[in-house]
């Protein structure tokens, strides 16, 4: 049996297995079914259990402190992420879509912008990452959805506008379908309601030594490996390392201050921007269509060139239409019926009328952290205060961005948009990414280009807490992919040695 309810260990047992996962969520499971293929023993720590728990769920309650929420809101961290196996997949909605080149760059206008690699490094891994999710790979995805039916404006060369696809995933829930794999082989094995709490090093924390785990039902053990990974999401992993302080005060990796800043999300809003169309036959492909095997669907999106957002230092972002059929429009705000109205006078009968959901991409800054507050949780690890405001410049770039989209929209196809007031209807949409960024240089990264925490011998990060920028597209199909990246660096690195030529043994 390869998965065990950690409440039945006796306390003070020592589990061992060459690597140990902190967290089955996306990043965990893609990591552990990878490491599946190699000849490493894997043991996953997993907090919840199979179902949902609201014990367990409580754990992840925090304060957010500044920001868009309330002063003092206690939805967000709490609601934003769940704690069972499966992790957040539980919830997510499965739009999966790879970052682009100009993401990696070092952008002059965007402080703190670069990875320490280029696209052309996770380019062998999306392919392989876009099934683990549930969907098929890009590659030439945006010509099949026309090949099916579903034509794609043709933007003029030098419109600034640009298309991109998302592919929607319709199987998505890793905890279901990864849980009789995992279950099924020899070299994983899986603790559920295993909560760690403490990340043990030896007495210069150079290097782990064992995770403490606890059972909400008080149970305490040691998980013991040559390699640990943290993969308990973007806020769980800076949390656990600040709480383990037993040896660096100011918490494990963070000699250098870093360890939960640089916080990002993508937030949402449709601000009444509206574009008026036609012909409306053109939609279709911009709205989700099924994919043949009606496992995934798809999506085609607009944004702004490269070159167009260079020019102006803009972020980026994606601008997804969806559309209203003219007897909802008197469902929507003033700005859809002051757009209905220049409808009657353009095109009266056969335009369409669509409201745009505006993604941006949100600029790391050091301010924006998940810190420490006093309040601790049932197992006595101090609570998360999120600290999270837009700064000048993000609001400037959505602005400006918004109003290029307003610009070259009518001309690449027609119609007309409509802004409406700034912060209507802002939502969020539960990216954690940024707060143990990646770069070469300790001083300005928690881990290396490897996702190894800088100075620790032994423990790696696993999860979108590592990237340094957060692009304009949803995290996880890149968190997948950096898992399976991760994995290859933990097989190369951990490899059992090779027996050498001549030792006795078996010589079949
Ligand atoms: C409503 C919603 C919709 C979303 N939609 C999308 C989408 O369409 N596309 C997209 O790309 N992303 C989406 N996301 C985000 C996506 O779910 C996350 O990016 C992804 O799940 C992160 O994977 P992860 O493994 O890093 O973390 P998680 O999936 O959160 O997994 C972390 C795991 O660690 C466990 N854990 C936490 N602390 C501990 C501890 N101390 N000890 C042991 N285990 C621990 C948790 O129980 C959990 O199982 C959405 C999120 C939400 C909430």
């Amino acid at each position: 049996v390869t998965q065990h309810d950690a409440r039945k260990l006796q306390s003070g047992a020592e589990v061992w297995a060459d690597i140990c996962i902190v967290g089955a969520g996306a990043a965990g499971i893609a990591l552990a079914r990878e490491l599946t293929r190699t000849d490493l023993t894997v043991c996953v720590l997993e907090s919840g259990g199979l179902g949902p728990d609201k014990a367990t769920q409580e754990l992840a309650q925090g304060m957010v402190t500044e920001g868009y929420f309330e002063e003092g809101s206690d939805q967000y961290l709490l609601h934003s992420r769940i704690r069972q196996f499966g992790g957040t997949t539980n919830h997510w909605d499965g739009a999966c879509a790879p970052l682009h080149a100009v993401d990696f760059e070092q952008r002059d206008w965007i402080p703190h912008s670069g990875w320490p690699f280029g696209l052309e490094e996770l380019e062998p891994y999306y392919p392989r990452a876009a099934p683990v999710c549930g969907v098929k790979p890009f590659e030439g995805s945006i010509d099949k959805v026309q090949g099916r039916g579903h034509p794609i404006f043709e933007l003029p060369e030098g419109s600034g506008l640009e298309h991109r696809i998302f592919h929607h995933s319709n199987d998505r829930r890793f905890g279901t379908k990864y849980r009789r794999p995992l279950q099924r082989s020899d070299d994983v094995s899986l603790y559920l309601w295993a909560n760690a709490v403490e990340i043990v090093t030896n007495e210069d924390a150079r290097a782990v030594m064992a995770i403490r785990v606890e059972t909400l039902s008080g149970v305490s053990f040691l998980a013991r490996a040559r390699a640990y990974v943290l993969a308990a999401g973007g806020i769980e992993n800076p949390r656990l390392m600040l709480n383990s302080n037993a040896v660096q005060k100011a918490g494990l990796g963070n000699a250098n201050d870093l360890v939960g800043r640089y916080f990002m999300e993508h937030v949402f809003f449709h601000r009444n921007s509206l574009v008026i169309s036609k012909p409306i036959e053109k939609i279709s492909a911009y709205e989700r269509t099924a994919a043949p095997d009606g496992k995934y669907d798809t999506q085609v999106v607009f944004s702004l060139s490269p070159e167009l957002r260079r020019e102006h230092e803009l972020l980026d972002s994606n601008l997804r239409i969806r559309t209203a059929e003219p007897d909802e429009w008197h469902k929507h705000s003033d700005a859809v019926r002051m757009i209905a109205s220049d409808l009657d006078e353009v095109h009266p009968t056969d335009s369409k009328i669509a409201r745009l959901r505006f993604i941006p991409e949100l600029a790391p800054n050091p301010n924006n952290r998940v810190r420490l507050g006093t309040d601790t949780d049932e197992l006595g690890l101090r609570r998360v205060q999120l600290d999270w405001r837009l700064t000048d410049f993000d609001k400037d770039s959505w602005e400006r961005t918004l109003r290029l989209f307003a610009g070259v929209f009518p001309l690449a196809i027609g119609g007309r948009v409509r802004l409406g007031d700034y912060v209507e209807s802002i939502g969020h949409q539960s990216h954690h990414i940024g707060t143990l960024r990646m770069h070469r240089d300790p001083k300005r990264g928690v881990v290396d280009a490897d996702c190894r925490v800088h100075g620790i011998d032994n423990l790696y990060v696993a999860g979108s807490a590592v990237f340094p920028t957060a692009g304009g597209v949803n995290p996880t199909l890149t968190i997948v992919a950096m898992s399976l990246r991760l994995a290859e660096h933990l097989e190369t690195t951990l490899e059992p040695e090779a027996p050498e030529v001549g030792d006795a043994g078996d010589d079949d």
